[in-house]
């Protein structure tokens, strides 16, 4: 190799070196993006990310024997990691204190192929630490939601409805596209229309999607409830950390 060749490799190299300390184009960026699976946390401040850590550690939480201590919420939390969708983690949104909810799952996009749909589950923490346990009553199986629970396990039970929604919904493509064309998509009409013509009546066609997505949500929810129950179950037997 002469010498001039081998200055033109290290002036390559030197090249190389320093294109790699640039940011990323925000078009790469945007591709990496769309290409994470899984849980995934971009979305969160530092603040949320120790927050979010905290509710990771009691999931993974694990008895001498080896298995999970809460087998439920972290056979959900280990299913959204291999499932192959986008599951954004959000501690916080202005639906947040608009709503009032502790916790919301949507699927913010469908995929035809099936491959790799994108939801979001936004814990509302602000909410769920001032939110009295036992809302909506002590049921008959005995569930009081968020009952003798401390803070951490209060994020961890609401979580795993979240979870139990995002499974749900995601079992199937048939089931996804049903719930993000009747939930996401008739929720998103109703929106343009209040923002379009205000508190005109809701035209005929649109007010029966209405109650065809109500319907669809009550079932959504007795599921996810059901979930939610087992998980509160396990965490409350545990008792607060
Ligand atoms: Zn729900």
């Amino acid at each position: 190799m002469s010498s001039r060749s081998k200055f033109a490799c290290v002036s390559c190299f030197l090249t190389a070196f320093a294109g790699a300390s640039h940011p990323i184009p925000a078009a790469a960026a945007d591709a990496a993006a769309a290409m994470k699976t899984g849980i995934v946390l971009d979305r969160l401040s530092q603040k949320e990310l120790r927050q979010w850590r905290s509710i990771e550690h009691l999931i993974r939480t694990s008895r001498p024997d080896g298995t999970f201590s809460y087998p439920t919420l972290s056979g959900l939390w280990e299913w959204a990691g291999h499932s192959g969708n986008a599951i954004y983690i959000e501690l916080s949104s202005p639906d947040c204190a608009a709503m009032g909810t502790a916790g919301k799952f949507l699927i913010e996009r469908f995929d035809p192929q099936a491959a790799r749909h994108v939801g979001v589950i936004r814990l509302c923490v602000g909410n769920i630490d001032r939110r009295a346990p036992g809302g909506g009553g002590t049921r008959a199986d005995g569930f009081v939601r968020l009952g003798g629970l401390g803070k951490t396990e209060r994020y961890a039970e609401v979580l795993g409805h979240e979870l139990a929604h995002a499974a749900y919904d995601f079992a199937s493509p048939e089931r996804a596209r049903m719930v993000h064309e009747r939930v996401e998509t008739v929720s998103a009409q109703f929106v343009a229309h209040r923002a379009e013509h205000g508190n005109m009546p809701l035209d005929p066609a649109l007010l029966q999607r209405l109650e065809e997505r109500d319907a669809l949500l009550e079932e959504l929810e007795a599921h996810a409830d059901s979930i939610e129950l087992l998980v509160w179950r396990e965490l409350a037997k545990r008792g607060p950390s």
